[in-house]
């Protein structure tokens, strides 16, 4: 594969990391102990060995072959999780205006042989959203990636090898449809000619067959590689997406091997119709039951336009809620109820979703966007989300959804050291008055001062330690530059199937529902 690194430069990332694996003793560090962590408790000393949390205790002696990390004056707390995420579009940031999801998705990733990824083209992308990560102190991501027109192992190592060589923890689905266009759409009856209908009959180029042999290759090739820290997950995409035979294969795979299954639901009011016109008046939560594709390892991803019964069938099932407001808001899709997902005890995970829709990939903007959205929800204020709560979404919730580890995301003997050192000292942080609410609402992610991955440093002193990223970002803009021609022959093409688009968008704005998640009359 071209990488555009130089080889001596991705031996030095790797020696890197492999000196963390060494040991590293953190010294007079505040220790994240939970919501109630005031920020002025006695200092102590944390030693990672061997990817893990080995030791912790007022003062830990130096040993020889040991790095010591001084962290006076700063936080050490578990690393932040993406629980949801979509890497291929990550050049893409701020390209759309805001834009319902339907008709954002025209534009999203077209199939134009012009536009189809080269690896180099796969790799940056990848890296370019995994510096991002690190550098604001996220350890764990989520990527349900999908490629067009399809998943070649070319492309699957490309993404793979960038995440091995930033460092961060990433679980990877390949995110496809095995279904034409025609029945993922309500009223196509009144606002589709016989020329866009055939248009959106057309089959997806990988059916079936073809997508379980991707998945045989990232699962042989990538599943557990680097100390386990990259990992397979399975993507149905929607349940609207997939004929019953694949939906049946993904459930058996994510069974199997205990990977999560990622799906799509209910995020837009197009798809509540969707539900009751094209599926015997079904809400999709219940076709995704009916597909079998509601487990305790899968992660309902949105679950916006939701009804009691749906929320009923989803706590019985166990399933874990990706939530990921700044995307919501971005598409205008709706504010997620979060009280009564937490009132049926449905544990919630944070994400950030695509590059093109949050457009930063910067899990202190989440924090701070859940923290604050849901208290428009209902004016009885002792319910809305409190920090400790968003913070409980973020760790528990994330790695609930990742089927991480027990102990995973907590400081203690024996957990996995992914963790974040974060400078209570900085503006967001002087002077401290409530420091589960200063996360939340003060810091963007510029207080992180060292990250590290399974043991690892990936980040510190202002780089990411695994990739030269001033290369890597002069390569991205040079490829932006080589993509732009394409990308305006792609909205050109979108136009055509525009009126349909916002035609149905606009008919199903207007019917009523039976419920409202938009904010406003
Ligand atoms: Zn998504």
């Amino acid at each position: 594969m071209a990488l555009i690194l130089a080889p001596e430069q991705v031996k030095n990332g790797a020696r890197n990391r492999r000196r963390g694996m060494d040991g590293t003793l953190f010294t007079n560090a505040v220790l994240w102990s939970g919501a109630e962590t005031d920020g002025e408790g006695a200092r102590q000393s944390l030693l990672v060995t061997d990817g893990r949390i080995a030791a912790i205790g007022p003062e830990l002696p130096a040993q020889p072959g040991v790095r010591v990390i001084d962290a006076a004056g700063a936080l050490l707390l578990p690393g932040l999780v993406n629980a949801h995420f979509h890497s291929p579009v990550n050049h893409m940031k701020g390209r759309l205006p805001s834009l319902p999801l339907e008709i954002f998705m025209l534009y999203e990733s077209p199939n134009l042989e012009v536009l189809h990824p080269t690896p180099e083209e796969a790799y940056v992308r990848t890296a370019l959203a995994a510096i991002e990560m690190l550098r604001t102190g996220t350890t764990a991501v989520q990527d349900d990636a999908f490629f067009v027109p399809g998943p070649t192992p070319e492309i699957i190592d490309a993404v793979m090898q960038a995440y091995a060589d930033c460092g961060i923890r990433a679980r990877v689905a390949l995110d496809q449809s095995d279904l034409p266009e025609i029945g993922k759409l309500p009223f196509l009856d009144q606002h589709a000619s016989a020329e866009v209908r055939e248009a959106l009959s057309r089959l997806p180029h990988y059916r079936a067959d073809a997508l379980l042999d991707a998945y045989e290759h990232l699962v042989t090739r990538w599943h557990g590689a680097e100390n386990g820290r990259l990992q397979a997950a399975v993507s149905c995409s929607a349940p609207q997406r997939v004929s019953p035979g694949y939906a049946r294969a993904l459930r058996d795979l994510s069974d199997r091997l205990g990977l999560p299954l990622y799906v799509h639901i209910l995020e837009t009011r197009v798809q509540r119709h969707l539900g009751m016109e094209n599926f015997g008046g079904r809400s999709l939560v219940g076709l995704a039951d009916q597909l079998d594709l509601l487990s305790p390892l899968s992660n309902v991803i949105h679950a916006i336009w939701v009804d009691d019964a749906d929320l009923r069938l989803m706590a019985e099932r166990g399933v874990t809620v990706a939530h990921n407001p700044i995307s919501n808001l971005r598409l205008g899709s709706g504010v997620m109820s979060f009280r009564a997902l937490r009132d049926h005890d449905i544990p919630i995970a944070l994400g950030t979703d695509e590059a093109i829709a949050d457009d930063a990939v910067n899990m202190w903007a989440v924090m701070k966007m859940a923290g604050l959205i849901h208290n428009i929800g209902q004016p009885d204020y002792e319910r809305w989300p409190q920090a400790g709560e968003i913070l409980d979404c973020l760790w528990t919730g994330g790695h609930r959804a990742m089927a991480s580890e027990p102990g995973a995301g907590q400081i203690a003997v024996g957990a996995k050291a992914d963790l974040v050192l974060l400078d209570i000292e900085s503006l967001a942080f002087t002077p401290l008055n409530h420091l589960a609410r200063q996360m939340i609402y003060c810091e963007n992610g510029s207080s992180v001062r060292l990250t590290m991955v399974d043991g690892a440093v990936v980040f510190a002193e202002g780089r990411v330690l695994g990739v030269d990223e001033t290369a890597l970002l002069t390569k991205a803009r040079e490829l932006a530059r080589r993509q732009r021609p394409g990308l305006q022959e792609a909205e050109i093409a979108a136009e055509k199937l525009l009126p349909t688009y916002r035609g149905l968008y606009l008919e199903a704005a207007e019917r009523d529902v039976g419920m409202n998640r938009w904010v406003g009359r």
